[in-house]
């Protein structure tokens, strides 16, 4: 009996028919898809993105070369060079990332106490060459200057947290 009602089942194409319903369904509720990269999902605030270097609202850099980041880093991917101001302020003269040994886990941005260096909420930043991902400081600063409002938004977002 089994055996028959399969193969009534199989003559009727009703397992087709019910895929067919089941797509014929979807396609009119709201699509749980976009259309990358010309549509772009939300991103969680705490994302940890490309690295940048931000900067004060007079335009000085907030980094003041105490090197947390530089000795906190799991992949060494940090190198540091300081020396004084004529100002007696302290600041970085050498501010290189190596962005293909970072590993993302934004213990950078956590051990900074100025929040200057930050991992920002660009994911496109994918290159032809290993020399384009050695990041340094004009590099850092400039992504700094393009997404502070990002940047900012997304530490108010989290300071509640940290
Ligand atoms: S995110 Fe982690 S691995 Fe990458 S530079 Fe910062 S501390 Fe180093
Ligand atoms: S980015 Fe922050 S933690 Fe790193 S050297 Fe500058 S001030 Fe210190």
């Amino acid at each position: 009996m089994k055996r028959f009602l399969r193969n009534i089942k199989g003559l009727l194409l009703i397992d087709l028919l019910k895929g067919m319903y089941l797509a014929f369904s979807y396609m009119f509720k709201k699509s749980v898809t976009i259309d990358y990269p010309y549509e772009k999902g939300t991103l969680s605030p705490r994302f940890r993105g490309e690295h940048a270097l931000r900067r004060y609202d007079n335009g000085e850099e907030r980094c003041i070369a105490c090197k947390l980041c530089e000795a906190i880093c799991p992949a060494k991917a940090i190198t540091i060079e300081a020396e004084e101001r004529a100002d007696g302020s302290r600041r970085t003269t050498v501010y290189d990332i190596d962005m293909t040994k970072c590993i993302y886990c934004g213990l950078c941005q956590e051990a900074c106490p100025v929040d200057a260096i930050v991992e920002g909420p660009n994911f496109e930043f994918a290159t032809e060459t290993h020399e384009e991902l050695i990041y340094n400081k004009d590099k850092l600063l400039a992504n700094g200057d393009r997404w502070e409002k990002e940047l900012a938004a997304k530490l108010e977002a989290d300071y509640k947290y940290r």
